[in-house]
């Protein structure tokens, strides 16, 4: 497999495709960006310096701050799986919490935020060999990559992954608060006017509600496999 390309990974929050995207990044030797983790950094920075208030974002404030905002992946060898780190600073757990999880959504959907991790991630793909995961990947930050991917499952099934993963990490949370907060998201990356979660007309659709991770990443390296045959 010498030739490199780009594969997108887009779908709905809490669907494993963050999970699949890195695991199959390791196994090609590529680069694995986690975009959603770079729209949470954006988030934690917000909520830090008091740009969300009594439920709003003060947009103006934020859109200033955006060139002090430095959004970084560390490979982390402990867990194979990269940290983010914001402005050098490890946010790796922080990004993943409740509070976050709430203002994200409405965060990623502003147009000057969009436009500046946009670019960034297209730099990031320049040399291609990444496997990127997120929202619009597939259809605004590489339009032409090689194999795009749409990942989802019911929300049901994906509210409780999320309970688990939050449980795991010691975090309480309610399933009817994990399924509501999922539910709340995929509503409003699927109607904001700005770069919608929607598949791309050349996406491969993958619905793992009754799959393991094994079937999974059989499913994904047949995928890379047929790609790789007709480059
Ligand atoms: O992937 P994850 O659930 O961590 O993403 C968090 C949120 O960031 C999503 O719900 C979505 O609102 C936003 N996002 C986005 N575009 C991306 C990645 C994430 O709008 N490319």
């Amino acid at each position: 497999m010498d030739k490199k390309i780009i594969i997108a990974i887009d779908g709905h929050s809490s669907s494993g495709k963050s999970t699949m995207a890195k695991d199959l990044a390791r196994e090609l030797g590529y680069v694995y960006i986690d975009t959603g983790a770079m729209y949470r950094a954006v988030t934690l920075y917000a909520l830090r310096h008091g740009f969300i208030k009594d439920g709003k974002i003060d947009e103006p404030a934020l859109e200033a701050a955006l060139p002090d905002i430095h959004i970084t992946f560390q490979f982390n060898a402990e867990t194979g799986r990269p940290d983010t780190y914001l402005n050098g600073e490890k946010v790796e757990r922080e990004i993943r919490g409740m509070e976050v999880a709430d203002w994200v959504s409405p965060i990623a959907a502003l147009g000057f935020v969009r436009r500046a991790l946009v670019g960034m991630q297209q730099e990031m793909g320049k040399e291609k060999g990444i496997v990127m995961d997120g929202r619009d990947i597939g259809t605004v930050v590489f339009p032409q990559a090689e194999l795009k991917l749409f990942v989802t499952a019911s929300p049901e099934v994906r509210a409780q992954r999320r309970l688990d993963e939050l449980q795991a990490k010691g975090e309480t949370a309610s399933y009817d608060e994990v399924l509501e907060n999922v539910k709340k998201r995929d509503y409003i990356d699927s109607t904001r006017a700005e770069s919608p979660l929607r598949k791309a007309d050349d996406a491969i659709v993958l619905d793992n509600s009754h799959m393991t991770i094994e079937e999974q990443k059989a499913w994904l390296r047949h995928q890379v496999q047929l790609i790789m045959n007709n480059e």
